[in-house]
């Protein structure tokens, strides 16, 4: 899409341009917090899979919300009133981890790396001098294949992945938010997360396309079982189930409750609606808030803009282009 173009893209993605969301996914966070109060007394908060970061901007903005009174808390209480804040806004500890780089956020420590390995939980814990987290959210996924039962297969493994790390780093009685699809062995998923969790609710926030199979699990009141022992094995790699969980019936069919979050008059975003901007004033393009920081497609873009994209005899050209970018 052309710059000059007006976007028409979904509700929500321009929305979060407006605001200055980093994605449009911020919305969905903000959602299931209008549901379940995730951030109350919230201190420390990780994001698991966190790039490009609009759930970080969103914990940023919720979690250390006074910053913004600040000016008004020093004119009206003064000095001491304002100390107390920027005490209370130093205990706000925010950890994210990517693969990816992500361009830096007030009061957000990042850590690139892999949210399935056990070095990555004690870099959190050691951010945190020890103390366990109140609250893990996590929009992690994997690159889509567009191959549905093989996509619905990779997500269940990062959730599990997620679940794995939240073990090492959650306190007990803390919260878990976790991207989920929901396929056809979506039952076992929820089995597993009830093992850790009393209170596991399905929710799906209007912002989330309803043509997505995409919903998020809401895990409250973590309580592994007694003697468990955090690590990183993952049961549905670990061990060969014959059963069919979705045949089970009974006690043994945990049926998790799926609930629609969101204020319902908020948009759908299966609908298409006009941005409702001044019209008084001539359209102007609003760039994306922070676009990604050295993105895979990034050779293929501008190997494309100098024409050199799959062209034989360009090739040592465009191998410079390669080497260029690499140092760059
Ligand atoms: N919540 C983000 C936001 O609001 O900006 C969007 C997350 S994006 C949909 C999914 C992210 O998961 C990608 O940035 C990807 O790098 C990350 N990811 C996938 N597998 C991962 C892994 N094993 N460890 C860490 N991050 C991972």
């Amino acid at each position: 899409m052309g710059r000059s173009s007006k976007d028409k893209r979904d509700i929500y993605y321009r929305l979060a341009k407006e605001e200055g969301w980093r994605a449009r996914s911020a919305f969905k966070l903000l959602q299931l917090d209008q549901e379940f109060n995730l951030f109350t007394g919230v201190r420390r908060a990780v994001d698991l899979c966190a790039a490009p970061g609009s759930w970080s901007q969103v914990l940023s903005r919720k979690l250390r919300a006074s910053e913004d009174k600040k000016g008004e808390t020093r004119n009206e209480e003064g000095n001491e009133e304002v100390k107390k804040e920027e005490e209370r806004k130093e205990e706000v500890k925010i950890v994210a981890v990517d693969l990816q780089a992500m361009a830096p956020l007030p009061g957000v420590t990042q850590i690139q790396g892999d949210i399935t390995k056990v070095s990555t939980a004690q870099e959190i814990v050691r951010h945190f001098s020890g103390q366990p987290a109140d609250l893990v959210v996590c929009d992690g996924a994997p690159d889509v294949t567009g191959l549905h039962d093989v996509d619905e297969y990779i997500q269940a493994q990062l959730l599990l992945a997620a679940l794995n790390i939240t073990t090492h780093v959650l306190k007990p009685g803390g919260t878990f938010v976790a991207k989920i699809f929901r396929g056809k062995d979506v039952t076992l998923l929820y089995s597993q997360l009830r093992v850790f969790f009393s209170q596991v609710t399905c929710a799906k926030p209007r912002s989330s396309r309803n043509s997505s199979i995409e919903a998020f699990v809401v895990c409250l009141n973590y309580s592994p079982p007694e003697g468990y022992v955090p690590n990183m094995s993952n049961p549905l790699l670990d061990h060969s189930y014959d059963v069919d969980f979705n045949q089970l019936e009974g006690p043994n069919r945990i049926i998790v409750p799926f609930l629609a979050c969101g204020d319902l008059s908020a948009y759908d975003s299966d609908q298409t609606y006009p941005l409702q901007l001044d019209t008084s004033q001539e359209y102007r393009y609003t760039p994306p808030t922070q676009p990604p920081i050295k993105p895979p497609y990034q050779q293929a873009c501008l190997l494309r803009r100098n024409n050199l994209l799959a062209k034989e005899d360009s090739l040592p050209l465009a191998q410079e282009v390669s080497l260029q970018l690499a140092h760059e």
